[in-house]
Parts: C-alpha cells; structure tokens; sequence
C-alpha cells in the first residue's frame, strides 16, 4: 500500500536485502517520493496524527493482554539527522508512550558487561515505543573502526546480535532499524553551520573530525553490519539522509507500516458498559 505522493513504499525500496551496496545508495535521493520538500513536509504533518493514534491503542492493548512494543535503532554517522528524526517524526506521539535512549561510551561498569548488558536495560515496555539514539551496533561499527576489540570477538557479534533481535521479536516487539544515510560533503555543511552558531556549539564535539577522517572505514564497518544483521525478523532500512525532509518522511512511514501491520484494536472494556452509564447517571 503506498500513500500520498510515494510510489513506492520505503518498506520495500528501502529495505536492505541481500547485494546490498552502501556506496551505491546515493544520499541526496529520495527513492519512491514524487513530492520535494514543501509535499513532503505537509505529508509529514498529515500523519502525524496517524502514528500517534497507533501508539495510543498499543498502549490501550497493553491493559489488557497485550504485549506487543515497539523498537527503533536510529544509526548513522554525526550530524545524520537522529535527533531531528526523534524530535519532528517520534515527536507525534504521547510522551507517556516513549522512552528514547541515547548511548554513548560505555561507563565504567557498562564496560564490565557483555555489550548487551545497557541495551537490555532500556527495552520498551509492553504499550509503549522505545527509541535507541544509538545502540548496540555501535558495538560493531566504531568498536571495529577505532579497535576497541578484539577482531575475533568484534566478528561474533553479529551473530549475538541477530540472535538477541530475534529474542526480540519472539517476544512481541516490532523491531525498526533504521541507519541514515548521510554524504560526506553534506556533513561538511552541517558541522560547518555547527561552528558557525554558537547555538549549536553544544552538538558539537571535536571527537566528530576523527570519526568524519575515518569515513571509509565507517562506510565499511556500516556494510559489514548491515548485510549481517538485516534479518527477515528484523530487516535493516537504509535511509538517504541529505534532505531532511524526505529522511523524516521517511522514517515516519517505516513506523507507521510497521504499526499498522500488527493487528491493533481497541480492548474491550472489561466492565459492564451500560450497568456503568446507570450508575453514573444515577450518581
Ligand atoms: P553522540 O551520539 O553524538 O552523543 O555521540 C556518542 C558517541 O559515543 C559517539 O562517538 C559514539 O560512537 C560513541 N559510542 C556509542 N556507543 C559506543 C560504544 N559501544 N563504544 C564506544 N563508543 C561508543
Ligand atoms: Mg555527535
């Protein structure tokens, strides 16, 4: 089913499948949307309160049997567009609804872990979405470019990955993963505008020129993770991330088709409806 100005859904065109090619996805495209960024910033709008509504019977399912959560791994290299993702598409939605975690550097004592250990600890609950800013496959990407494993233990990760995903998904969570796609010159653009307002000094960090001098080696790493860990279960969705606008739109709509696909209903009241219209009326 598309909508709007797609003419093909991002489920489908965006998804990671087998051959696979990173550098053949070019990040200044906008695959399957006709529309440009006026269309697209509307049709953002438009749905919001769509994915919002979802969210709601999710969590109106969860008092009573349900279980059913969901999960989304935003991944990409700095200034891609993770925050704005959380702030303009996740924004829709109930606050009560949603826990974001961001993940940094492992502490002390995250370290002491199995690197699962801190992802375990923020999992959505039953009824509501959890936002991974970050996650595990940081694991797998800076964790390869910058060495901070063995080889040997950094490889068999992938498997403890697809096989924690599908712990997941066994147990009721709708598992998005979503890596945006951002080009080297446009983060040029965007760290530049970074320095250039002092408003935007506290997003910036000198670590991100070291990350950017790497930008091969991360393209590489992303790959490597990308064909090894995009499950049927837990498909990868790799999405062009120069425009913003279309990145959110984007975005949006993997979540919204995610959440239309499972089989929400509102729960039936576990009361009687009309004995409890008399009493009120009577009170
Ligand atoms: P930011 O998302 O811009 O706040 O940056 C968080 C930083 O933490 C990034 O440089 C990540 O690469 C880094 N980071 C996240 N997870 C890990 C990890 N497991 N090991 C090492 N560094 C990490
Ligand atoms: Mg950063």
């Amino acid at each position: 089913m598309t909508g709007g100005l797609w003419t093909a859904s991002p489920s489908e065109t965006l998804r990671v499948e087998r051959g696979f090619s990173l550098s053949h996805l070019d990040p200044a495209s906008t695959p399957g949307y006709i529309g440009g960024k006026d269309a697209g910033r509307i049709e953002l709008k438009e749905h919001a309160d769509e994915l919002a509504a979802l969210q709601e019977k999710l969590y109106a399912q969860s008092k009573t049997e349900g279980k059913r959560r969901v999960l989304l791994v935003l991944q990409g290299m700095d200034t891609s567009g993770k925050g704005g993702v959380i702030e303009h598409v996740v924004g829709a939605i109930n606050p009560s609804g949603v826990r974001v975690a961001s993940f940094g550097k492992p502490t002390q004592e995250e370290l002491a872990h199995d690197f699962l250990w801190r992802i375990r600890t923020q999992l959505p609950r039953p009824g509501t979405v959890g936002v991974f800013d970050r996650s595990h496959y940081e694991d797998v990407l800076v964790a390869k470019v910058r060495n901070l494993a063995e080889p040997a233990v950094i490889r068999q990760r992938y498997g403890q990955i697809v096989e924690f995903e599908r712990e997941l998904t066994d147990s009721e969570t709708t598992v998005v993963k979503v890596m945006l796609h951002i080009g080297a010159g446009e983060q040029k653009k965007r760290l530049t505008d970074r320095l250039n307002q002092p408003d935007k000094h506290w997003k910036y960090n000198p670590d991100d020129l070291d990350a950017r001098a790497a930008w091969g080696a991360y393209r590489e790493a992303y790959q490597l993770a990308l064909e090894r860990t995009s499950t049927p279960n837990a498909p990868w969705y790799a999405v062009p991330a120069n425009h913003k606008w279309y990145a959110r739109l984007a975005v949006q709509r993997l979540l919204l088709d995610a959440m239309r696909g499972v089989n929400l209903n509102w729960p039936l009241a576990q009361f009687d409806v009309e004995a409890e219209k008399r009493r009120l009326a009577a009170s």
